[in-house]
């Protein structure tokens, strides 16, 4: 095999509950994921031992290379998306992940990716999470390696708390730091508008300014769980009643980073969203339709009212990173 190319989802989150911080500076969360279908996509080639020059594969002319181990390397080119705002060097997601997948086989990491994104550039739909799952399955057959899914998973989990999700796909609660994966069962589909913001925002930062939010308030957090009545919604398909229980403990500290987004979110109520929120740590905001009609007309009056750069519509659930 020469090349691989393997498809994968952004998440939205419809709970993120998120609980105290803890002593090593994580906090518990419980997360409900649900994968959307605006995807990323990564390609994997052979790279000769010598070929450390570049992909020359990019149209965007955007490339880099990196050593990957003592004796490998990996290259890696960005299109698409808020391309430039991604890491061409070892901190690219899907770079770092071929590297941990390399170790684990005991193999030279030598290897080319390609990848063409759509999800935003930290825009809390864990792009960069989902471009490090796509390159393990990926480089996993590009390799012959055919490594189960619970290893991927493991390395996954050891990349970062969203990756495992990006491989798992549909709906799922996440436990612990967000790695810990629970089915959940989705009756239908539903449909979403994604607004993009100008620029992104850190996750580390929008953490830290819920913590400090917190501590100013006084805010006693309880130990979280899963709502029950979002998992009812989920499993009957009920969009009207999963738009009224959609939640995140980030949108605050979202909002007060990123002062416009209240207005984003009021134009998507006013244009008859079931629900609105700020997907994970932002600033993208997420609106439910009430279906795939609604979500085109939605996505086109958040345009014009000049909320947003952009918006796209999208459905879920969606399976997780698959070859195409
Ligand atoms: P999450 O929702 O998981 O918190 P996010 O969607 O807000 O993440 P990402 O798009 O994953 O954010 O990007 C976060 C940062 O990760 C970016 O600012 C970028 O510097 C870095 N990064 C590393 N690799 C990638 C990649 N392949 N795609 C996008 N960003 C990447």
């Amino acid at each position: 095999m020469t090349s691989v190319t393997v498809r994968v989802p952004a998440k939205v989150n419809l709970q993120l509950s998120v609980g105290p911080r803890r002593d090593d500076g994580y906090h518990d969360l419980v997360n409900v994921f649900h994968a959307v279908s605006l995807f990323d996509e990564v390609t994997a080639w052979d790279a000769p031992r010598q070929d450390t020059a570049g992909p020359g594969v990019t149209a965007s002319g955007e490339a880099g290379s990196v050593d990957g181990s003592p004796d490998g390397s990996v290259s890696v080119a960005v299109e698409g998306e808020s391309a430039a705002r991604v890491p061409l060097d070892g901190g690219n997601l899907a770079v770092k992940a071929a590297v941990a997948l390399a170790a684990r086989a005991g193999r030279r990491p030598d290897v080319r990716l390609r990848i063409r994104k759509s999800i935003p550039v930290a825009g809390g739909m864990a792009g960069g999470s989902a471009d490090a799952a796509a390159a393990l399955v990926a480089c996993d057959a590009l390799w012959g390696l055919g490594s189960p899914r619970e290893e991927l998973m493991e390395i996954a989990a050891e990349l970062g708390s969203d990756v495992p999700f990006a491989l798992f796909g549909g709906t799922a609660v996440g436990t612990g730091r967000g790695e810990k994966l629970t089915r959940v069962p989705v009756a239908g589909r539903f449909h979403w508008v994604f607004a993009l913001a100008e620029g992104g925002l850190s996750t580390a930062e929008v953490y830290g300014e819920c913590d400090r939010l917190r501590e100013a308030t006084g805010e006693q957090v309880g130990w979280p769980s899963a709502s029950d009545d979002l998992m009812a919604a989920l499993a009957i398909g009920d969009a009207k009643a999963l738009g009224a229980v959609l939640s995140n403990d980030l949108q605050p500290a979202a909002l007060l980073l990123c002062r416009p987004l209240a207005r984003t979110l009021a134009a998507g109520r006013e244009h008859g969203a079931l629900g609105a929120l700020v997907s994970g740590s932002g600033p993208t905001c997420a609106f439910l339709a009430e279906s795939e009609d609604h979500a085109t007309t939605l996505a086109t009056a958040l345009e014009a009212a000049g909320v947003c750069r952009t918006a796209v519509t999208a459905s879920g659930p969606v399976p997780g990173a698959e070859i195409v």
